[in-house]
């Protein structure tokens, strides 16, 4: 059956801290401060019963079925139309319910959070391996971590050993790469595994700035180590995540691309700070979908496979920027003059970084 629906609200689970949902892009809860589609809304790791799982995600779909969209979907990027399945199973899990880190990112979401970063969760695997004997994850599905950072998460090592290097899942890792884990380098080689490294930027000095902790040259030790075979090179993709005021500019995105080429990666991805995009509810400077566009064409013609992501694909979707010169103009003073409350938002930080 056709129609528009999105693949998260039929087959996707996301495990926060003290709720599980269908996935954590809703703009509902990241603009006007609701929730995403939630499944449990108290949940601290209990197992899953099937039938209830797929009467929560039915309810939902039903909705997108009839034509209509869940308040918590709307006018969200990852809507598509196209044939669905009625099969009742989960294809992609993301795993964001940890919050320690190693590094103190000016950026982090997890800044604003009501309560100290932890790794003092609940334990995810008992809950993963029920799913698996239920036949509700099925080889091939997707784990994509969030949260703080994963090589330092309690279950880190035994996650890879048995869903990546078993072959059972993909896991999709955002690491700092401060810490290097064999593990993980052992599933890349294995084509089982993924990592997105957010340097952001192309110097120690700006990388310190944004980091807020001195780990350049580790960062770009450990990335040598996790190029070491070739599945695994291919396997890492470099992140410029563009905050705004502090690496919104080609020198610094140029010495990032410079260093890549160093390091002989081939994946660049782009993307926007989510905390700015979310400031601005997706409807961002136009200067800035110019600054994307071209540092995207610089980084094709050097030869890189570049992506666009999440954040910038949402702020793409909410608005039309397919307009002149003179809007560009117009918006490049906006955007000098916003500045100021830009440069608020990355002063507001109320826990700073565990040193592990
Ligand atoms: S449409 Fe968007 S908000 Fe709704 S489930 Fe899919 S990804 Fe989440
Ligand atoms: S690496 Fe940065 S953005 Fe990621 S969890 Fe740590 S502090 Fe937050």
């Amino acid at each position: 059956m056709k129609y528009k629906s999105c693949n998260l609200i039929q087959h996707g689970l996301c495990f926060f801290n003290e709720m599980l949902v269908s996935c954590c892009y809703s703009p509902n809860d990241q603009v006007n401060g609701g929730f995403p589609p939630i499944i449990y809304k108290d949940y601290h790791g209990e197992l899953i019963e099937a039938d209830y799982l797929f009467s929560k995600i039915n309810q939902y779909n039903n909705i997108f079925k009839t034509g209509n969209c869940p308040n918590e979907c709307l006018n969200c990027f990852k809507i598509e139309e196209k044939d669905w399945d009625e099969e009742k199973y989960i294809n992609s899990i993301t795993i964001t319910h940890f919050s320690a880190c190693n590094a103190d990112c000016i950026y982090c979401s997890n800044n604003l959070e009501r309560d100290e970063r932890t790794n003092n969760t609940y334990d995810i695997l008992p809950v993963l391996r029920n799913l698996r004997e239920q036949n509700i994850i099925r080889q091939g599905v997707e784990l994509h971590i969030g949260g703080g950072e994963f090589t330092i998460y309690k279950e880190c090592d035994e996650l890879i050993e048995e869903f990546a290097l078993s072959g059972f899942a993909k896991i999709f890792v955002p690491t700092n790469a401060i810490r290097y884990s064999e593990k993980l380098f052992q599933a890349m080689t294995n084509n089982s595994a993924l990592i997105f490294v957010s340097l952001d930027s192309g110097s120690r000095k700006t990388y310190n700035k944004i980091k807020r902790i001195d780990a350049f040259d580790i960062v770009i030790k450990n990335i040598e180590k996790y190029s070491a075979s070739e599945s695994a090179k291919n396997a890492i993709f470099l992140k410029y995540i563009i905050i705004p005021t502090v690496n919104d500019n080609f020198s610094e995105f140029l010495k990032f691309l410079s260093i890549a080429k160093k390091l002989n990666i081939k994946n660049i991805i782009i993307d926007l700070d989510a905390r700015y995009s979310r400031l601005l509810n997706y409807n961002i400077d136009y200067y800035l979908i110019y600054f994307v566009k071209k540092i995207e064409k610089i980084s094709n013609r050097l030869g890189f496979d570049t992506q666009t992501y999440s954040f910038y694909s949402q702020c793409i979707n909410n608005s039309s920027y397919n307009t002149g010169l003179i809007k560009y103009l117009i918006s490049f003073v906006k955007y000098k003059l916003n500045n100021r409350k830009i440069n608020e938002l990355y002063k507001s930080h109320l826990y700073g970084a565990k040193k592990i």
